[in-house]
């Protein structure tokens, strides 16, 4: 299972809500974690790795929670600070979230849970992150002018690399269609 990086359209869909909550889940939710550690972050959502369903993982010191289908029910406060994102490496920006969250999903054994982030200003951070995923939302579309010129230089660097990566395994393609000669 592989990362998806901007400019990948995926990451712009809205994905579909989870109708059931299967064995081929589960393993797509498995392999979304063995994809956060190897890559080290802090959340990742299913768009993140080719597949536009309502889902998302969070995982942080103390935390591991995988949200299905969630709905953010409530929102308190403000909080501005700097995020990263594993499909747009190298953008690295102060965000404005709101300090707390209360969200509602289903588990990843299909049962119904709310959770409250209560001070924990950190993980209502990553879940606002993540869940904007799941909308085909990006955190640049939260960057006001400064910061979206800064962003620009690296979105610009990242559009060369998948163009020239569809080039690469295009050729590739073309090889392998080569008859063989005799
Ligand atoms: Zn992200």
């Amino acid at each position: 299972m592989k990362l998806v990086l901007y400019p990948n359209e995926i990451l712009r869909q809205k994905t579909e809500e989870v109708e059931q909550i299967d064995g081929e889940i589960q393993t797509l939710i498995q392999e979304m974690y063995q994809v956060l550690e190897k890559e080290g972050g802090l959340g990742l959502a299913a768009p993140q790795v080719g597949r536009s369903q309502a889902i998302f993982i969070v995982q942080t010191e103390k935390e591991k929670y995988t949200f299905i289908n969630p709905e953010i029910i409530e929102k308190e406060g403000t909080q501005y600070n700097y995020e990263g994102c594993l499909s747009l490496p190298g953008v690295q920006e102060r965000v404005y979230r709101s300090y707390r969250v209360v969200i509602r999903a289903l588990n990843e054994q299909g049962k119904p849970f709310t959770l409250d982030t209560q001070t924990n200003d950190l993980l209502a951070q990553v879940i606002q992150h993540e869940y904007d995923h799941i909308q085909g939302t990006l955190m640049i579309d939260h960057l006001d002018e400064v910061q979206k010129g800064r962003a620009r230089v690296q979105l610009k660097r990242l559009t060369k690399l998948e163009k020239l990566s569809k080039k690469v395994s295009g050729k590739m393609k073309e090889i392998k269609r080569k008859p063989k000669k005799h």
